[in-house]
């Protein structure tokens, strides 16, 4: 489904990425672990097309995604990213949070974003604050929302990158639970995670990024329980 091919990427002297191999199959949730600045927020970029790569390519379906030729406002209908920090307009509501890209990029009409996103609100269970703004929600809310507007576009591919990692800890469970309501119905997502639990729990696959390739791969069971690296090792016992 999404096809990461010995994906390079550097910033000047500075390679980041060194050769990344990664598949991601429909259905399936796989979780990016590592230290700080090991690449993995660089790699979502990347599949979003945020940033260009600099060497191997990456396949959506089989379609190549990067390089040149690669139409981007495409890609970004078909892949959604949510950042850590919630980055929703601060100006607009939350109503106008969610139909912005569905009214503006996919032209869909007024009245029936409004009809979706309020049934999206509904889920998140956020309906009462279609009109706040976005200062006037709790972190947790405001991930949430911004969740919310990734999935207004009806994505393919959710990207999430540390969505929790910027809330207090009584806040992390709520937008948790529904990143687990998501993987039950079957969103394919590719997530950045320091949250180890979470990731045994709902990762089809936990990927470790060391020195700019993934390191160790496998089921959760495996990574983070029975590591075969000494690399990986020596990182789940630093943090668990
Ligand atoms: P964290 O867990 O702290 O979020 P990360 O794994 O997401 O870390 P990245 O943000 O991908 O790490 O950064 C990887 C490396 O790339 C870091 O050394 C960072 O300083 C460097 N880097 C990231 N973005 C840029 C940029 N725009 N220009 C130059 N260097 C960058
Ligand atoms: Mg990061």
């Amino acid at each position: 489904f999404l096809e990461i091919r010995d994906v390079h990427k550097r910033y000047g002297e500075l390679e980041v990425l060194k050769g990344i191999n990664l598949k991601v199959e429909q259905h399936q949730v796989v979780c990016l672990i590592g230290a700080s600045g090991c690449g993995k927020s660089t790699l979502l970029r990347c599949i979003n097309g945020l940033e260009a790569i600099s060497g191997g390519e990456i396949r959506l379906e089989g379609d190549r995604i990067t390089g040149p030729g690669v139409d981007l406002d495409r890609l970004r209908r078909k892949v959604g990213i949510v950042f850590q920090s919630f980055n929703l307009f601060p100006h607009m509501t939350v109503l106008q949070n969610v139909t912005l890209a569905p009214i503006q990029v996919l032209g869909i009409p007024r009245a029936e974003a409004e009809a979706r996103a309020m049934e999206l609100l509904r889920r998140i269970g956020l309906e009462a604050k279609a009109k706040a703004y976005p200062d006037q929600l709790s972190g947790g809310q405001q991930q949430r929302v911004a969740i919310a507007r990734a999935l207004a576009m009806d994505p393919q591919l959710l990207l999430l990158d540390e969505i929790t990692s910027a809330l207090d800890p009584e806040l992390v469970s709520e937008v948790l639970n529904l990143l687990r309501e998501l993987a039950a119905e079957g969103m394919t997502m590719l997530l950045a995670t320091h949250e180890m639990s979470f990731a045994r729990e709902v990762a089809s696959k936990v990927c470790f990024l060391y020195q700019g390739v993934v390191h160790e791969e496998g089921p959760p069971e495996q990574i983070f329980g029975d590591p075969q690296q000494e690399r990986t090792r020596a990182f789940l016992s630093k943090i668990i």
